[in-house]
């Protein structure tokens, strides 16, 4: 094949990336009916005492538009819920059991609120994603942890050791369902002797869809690390940069800081201190900096490499 032919593939099969994230997003935005009040509901370990004794806790949010209305604009409060205890239970459906109740209730009977002396107005509830890193997901899914063989959980794909890593290299892998996860038809993705999860009982809950990714760890703290790593440092001959391409890349870099802002937390430093890195600043180099720095000093085919991350992180 031609450079010119494996060009138009690499640019066709962005744009085809670009309008399956568009076409996403569309389908999102039909969640946004007045009507429909969409809760999200994170669960994470956090120090919530300041006495380092670790908590686990379930914070049920919904978007400011809904809570305003329902509390008519006296504040802007955004958690409505929070579960939680001194220490991780044993079983997660220990910890969950009322959180599932709860929003069952709510999902099944909406919520009710008057907006004047005689009016009710009846909104229905949906539980829109539950957000977790991925220990805690493993935790409440009672599912191997993200580093075992049959652990991804969109599809039931085998990992591979492949140079002493452990690698998920299919991409056509059958995908899982809300039924085959109920029916645990792959049986090494759960853990053994275990109870199934009660967050499979909410209704209309699909149990695969309704957790969104952890692209903290997934994108900025695992494949954009791993990618700056290669071209620095670790990668093959012709992946690898050289000391003079290098040393550009961080001039370019560096040069910007004066052009960012203060929205972004932290500004552009050192591509010698990538290690300690903080993933917002892997994300800003992805979304911001890299494009435009990168496109001097990366060949196409590497560039091109990293637009495919980029475009997909852009929508997370
Ligand atoms: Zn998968």
């Amino acid at each position: 094949m031609s450079d010119s032919t494996k060009r138009r593939r690499l640019l066709d099969e962005l744009d085809e990336i670009n309008t399956i994230v568009e076409s996403n997003s569309s389908q999102q935005l039909e969640l946004s009916d007045e009507n429909i009040i969409s809760t999200t509901c994170s669960i994470s370990s956090a120090d919530l005492m300041n006495n380092s004794i670790s908590t686990t806790t379930v914070t049920v949010q919904c978007p400011e538009s809904a809570v305003n209305y329902v509390h008519q604009q006296e504040e802007q409060i955004v958690s409505h819920r929070i579960y939680w205890g001194y220490k991780k239970p044993l079983d997660s459906n220990e910890f969950l059991t009322d959180f599932c109740e709860e929003i069952t209730n709510l999902i099944n009977n909406g919520i009710q609120f008057k907006i004047d002396n005689q009016n009710v107005v009846t909104k229905k509830v949906i539980l829109d994603t539950i957000v977790c890193d991925s220990p805690a997901k493993s935790f409440v899914l009672k599912i191997k942890g993200h580093v075992r063989f049959f652990s991804c959980t969109k599809c039931e794909t085998e990992g591979q050791y492949m140079r002493n890593r452990l690698c998920f290299p299919k991409i056509n892998a059958l995908k899982r369902t809300h039924e085959s996860f109920k029916n645990k038809l792959q049986e090494q993705h759960h853990l053994t002797n275990t109870t199934m999860t009660e967050l499979i009982y909410i209704p209309t809950l699909d149990i695969i869809q309704i957790f969104s990714l952890d692209y903290m760890h997934l994108c900025c703290l695992g494949v954009i690390k791993k990618l700056v790593c290669l071209w620095l440092s670790k990668g093959s001959k012709n992946i690898r940069l050289s000391r003079q391409q290098i040393n550009e890349l961080n001039a370019l870099h560096l040069s910007l800081r004066n052009y960012v802002t203060n929205d972004f937390p932290r500004k552009p430093r050192s591509l010698d201190e990538f290690s300690n890195w903080k993933a917002t600043e892997f994300r800003l180099f992805v979304l911001y900096t890299g494009p435009v720095i990168l496109k001097k000093v990366l060949n196409e085919k590497l560039y091109l490499n990293f637009l495919y991350m980029r475009t997909l992180k852009k929508n997370c």
